[in-house]
């Protein structure tokens, strides 16, 4: 494909019609931090708004090896059988330390990554938390304009990502190993209270009498943790992305939540939130690197932190320093 750089209408048509070649150049435009792509990246952004927010959003979660791709490709294949498309993001924070990405390995979705149905999107490497974020959330907006029905949202359940995640979809799938009580206690209770549904996974062959246990040590559990939506209350089940058992069950309850949060009006409300939830994912992305990239601070940053390791000072103080260079306006970029 030839890299003439494309017109924003050349971007915005390629876009609307799911031209998987254009997508994946829109794609890496919102990744870039090149000035004049940040300026048309928003700018693209803009005029896509009003071709946003059809799709179905849903985030898997879970510790790796807990089966999330073998469960994206057996449930995404399952939609293709419905007449759906299908997107599928990547959302790994440890990436930008590691150099990895979740989904970096394509032959870990193979039938799916086959389908012209379905797209697929690996986590970029090199940005900072809140850079995936914001680029995740964005393109999503990208898939959601080219007209994918399904938007399956991936991210290892460490760190910031599964919350970053959970603000930008409509339903937040927890997935758990089949264990005991003593393992479920290692779940931490933040995230059962994120969840619209939890699957305990690989409910199949000799694991099937554990996760039926496991399963109800977690409805019993479920029970005292706080609702998020007053309409919802989080489902839990048993499923097998190998064997595929389970799966229409879980579809139904994602079809379910879909047709409550409608009726109620909540829909509406969440997509409102969702916008505010980029808004402040922008600041936070544009705050940081403005601050980071403030000469004072870049020049003071490395003496400051190799003070803070050698104990000559302490993290706070460090950090006020840093902000009283930052906001000297005598030592700011002169002014025109
Ligand atoms: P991820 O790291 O969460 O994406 O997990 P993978 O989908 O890569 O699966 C990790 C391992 O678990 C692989 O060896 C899979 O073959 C296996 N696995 C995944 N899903 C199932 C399942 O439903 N049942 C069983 N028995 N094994 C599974």
């Amino acid at each position: 494909t030839s890299r003439r750089r494309l017109s924003l209408d050349e971007y915005e048509q390629g876009v609307r019609a799911r031209d998987r070649a254009v997508l994946a150049r829109a794609i890496t435009l919102v990744e870039s931090r090149a000035a004049s792509d940040v300026a048309l990246a928003q700018e693209l952004l803009t005029r896509l708004l009003p071709h946003v927010g059809g799709a179905v959003r849903v985030g898997i979660t879970g510790v790796p090896g807990v089966g999330k791709s073998t469960l994206v490709d057996e449930l995404g294949m399952r939609l293709l059988g419905r007449g759906k498309t299908i997107a599928v993001l990547a959302v790994d924070p440890s990436s930008s330390v590691s150099g990895g990405s979740i989904l970096g390995d394509k032959t870990r979705m193979g039938r799916l990554s086959l389908e012209r149905n379905a797209y697929i999107r690996p986590t970029p490497s090199g940005l900072s938390p809140g850079g995936i974020a914001r680029r995740t959330r964005e393109t999503m907006l990208l898939c959601e304009a080219a007209g994918f029905d399904v938007i399956l949202v991936e991210t290892v359940g460490v760190g910031q990502g599964e919350v970053a995640v959970s603000d930008m979809v409509d339903f937040f799938l927890v997935l758990m190993l089949p264990g005991s009580g003593d393992e479920l206690q290692g779940i931490k209770k933040g995230i059962l209270e994120l969840a619209d549904a939890i699957a305990v996974n690989k409910a199949d062959g000799d694991n099937v009498a554990r996760a039926r246990m496991a399963l109800g040590d977690l409805k019993a559990a479920l029970r005292y943790v706080p609702r998020r939506r007053p309409t919802w209350k989080p489902e839990a089940l048993s499923i097998s992305g190998q064997t595929g058992d389970g799966l229409d069950a879980l579809w139904g309850i994602v079809e379910e939540h879909r047709r409550i949060l409608e009726a109620s009006g909540e829909l509406a409300a969440l997509r409102a939130d969702q916008q505010r939830a980029w808004m402040q994912s922008l600041i936070l992305e544009r705050l940081e690197r403005t601050f980071l990239a403030h000469p004072e601070v870049k020049s003071r940053l490395p003496q400051l932190e190799a003070d803070v390791r050698a104990g000559r000072t302490t993290p706070p103080l460090a950090v006020d320093a840093l902000f009283a260079a930052y906001l000297q306006p005598m030592s700011a970029p002169a002014r025109s």
